[in-house]
């Protein structure tokens, strides 16, 4: 396989930076196709971490070139400040990064109203990183958004952001809240264009040609299937198109061109911000998983929400994005817990009676999750540490028989299993590109 996308299966955080970045060590091109600088992929290297929000995983691969497609949204100032921090590492970006001149651009004024929305007590409030992602791609569909190219024309420009700001103007007033002013605007922008310009191209173009000569070819999506505007728990979604699909509009590429869809999942569940979340856990035991798992928001530091794995929301994630074959992440973060429950199907609850009613679904009821009561089936636990397993034969038979229980049930074999945050720390079943 050339050309693959690696997609999150559950509500984002699935350990995507880790399984990007190893299979960037054999990737001549990696592209973020969607979303925007609430991402936050965290890359380990050796002991050191580092947190990239807009640019590629596969940056810190030295031979890897590294696309961001014109389906991401990008904020000027969040791009210059990683660009610098990596390069403060010694991690070249300039000459290996490429942005699409026709990727949309973060304006202040969509920080602002972000910010006014989730601060607001009405029924706005989506749980959003706050970054302006939403508004911005907001202005993009209503056809006033300003993307990377338009930066170079100071003129055009300001009658953009005139527009923008004349259309965003009462929506501001209405929640309370004032928008920057147009000079204000141009100004904070100002000093970030030149560099913005110098890294805009054509990544649609690169891309094709990389697919034509043959190069293995990365695609990064970024959240996940739950979160994706169309196929996710919508309202509480985000605004791009994050399932494997996204990446042929947010890269440009068509879906001949794809060759294979690895899903990322975690061996239990977090959920970030508002919304249905049915395999939930409260008390100490979710309380368990968020400290062993490391459960906190890589961008805000927000405490994410913890649960059970949802087996019905993996076999939806294997059939909306086609996926071949799974990555499962954090296998580890389960040792020492006298049991593992993990949800095998769905009962819908009768709102007039709130009785079950029905058949066990193993269907994910995407439309009617609040609707529904998860059933689940308990395994043993194991307390060996699994850190140091290479091969599936190497872990203690109960957490064997989880990974082949996920194989089964989703009809989707396990490609790889990580067992720690470090690169080595992994179980790789068959290699991602084959
Ligand atoms: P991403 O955006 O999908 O990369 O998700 P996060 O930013 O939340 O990264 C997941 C976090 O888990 C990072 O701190 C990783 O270092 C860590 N991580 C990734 N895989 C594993 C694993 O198998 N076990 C453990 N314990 N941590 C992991």
């Amino acid at each position: 396989m050339t050309a693959i996308v690696i997609v999150g299966a559950q509500w984002g955080d699935e350990g995507k930076g880790k399984v990007v970045d190893l299979a960037a060590e054999h990737a001549d091109v990696v592209v973020r196709y969607a979303g925007g600088p609430n991402a936050g992929h965290t890359l380990v290297v050796g002991n050191d971490k580092i947190v990239v929000r807009l640019v590629p995983s596969g940056i810190l691969q030295p031979h890897t070139q590294c696309l961001m497609g014109q389906g991401m949204v990008v904020d000027p100032a969040v791009l210059v400040s990683e660009i610098d921090a990596l390069e403060a590492r010694k991690i070249k970006v300039e000459g290996r990064l490429v942005i699409a001149s026709l990727a949309h651009v973060i304006m202040p004024y969509h920080i602002v109203i972000d910010g006014l929305r989730e601060s607001d007590t009405g029924s706005q409030k989506i749980g959003t990183t706050k970054k302006g992602i939403g508004p911005a791609y907001e202005d993009k569909v209503a056809r006033r958004g300003i993307r990377v190219a338009d930066l170079a024309d100071p003129t055009r420009l300001r009658e953009l952001v005139t527009a923008a700001l004349g259309a965003w103007a009462p929506v501001a007033k209405a929640l309370g809240g004032e928008l920057p002013t147009v000079d204000a605007v141009l100004a904070h922008v100002q000093p970030f264009s030149a560099r913005l310009l110098a890294l805009a191209g054509d990544s649609s173009k690169l891309l094709d040609d990389a697919v034509r000569a043959k190069k293995r070819v990365l695609l990064e999506g970024a959240q996940g299937t739950l979160l994706d505007v169309d196929h996710g728990t919508y309202p509480f979604v985000t605004s791009s198109s994050a399932i494997a699909g996204g990446a042929c509009t947010g890269a440009g590429i068509g879906p001949s061109r794809i060759h294979g869809v690895v899903g990322i999942t975690k061996a239990y569940a977090t959920r970030v911000g508002e919304g249905p979340f049915p395999t939930e856990l409260f008390g100490p035991e979710g309380d368990r998983l968020r400290e062993r798992g490391g459960e906190f928001g890589s961008v805000t530091g927000r405490p994410r929400r913890t649960g059970w794995l949802d087996l019905p929301a993996l076999r939806y994630a294997a059939r909306v994005n086609g996926v071949d074959g799974w990555a499962v992440t954090k296998l580890d973060v389960l040792t020492g817990l006298e049991q593992v429950q993990i949800c095998v199907g769905y009962q819908i609850v009768d709102p007039r009676s709130n009785d079950l009613h029905g058949e066990l679904t193993k269907d994910l009821p995407i439309g009617a999750l609040a609707a529904c009561k998860p059933v689940f089936k308990a395994f043993p636990g194991w307390t060996q540490a699994i850190e140091d397993a290479r091969s599936i034969a190497d872990l203690p038979p109960e957490a064997q028989a989880l990974v082949k229980f996920i194989e089964t049930e989703t009809e989707v074999p396990a490609y790889l299993v990580s067992v720690g945050p470090r690169r080595d720390q992994t179980i790789t079943v068959r290699d991602l590109f084959s």
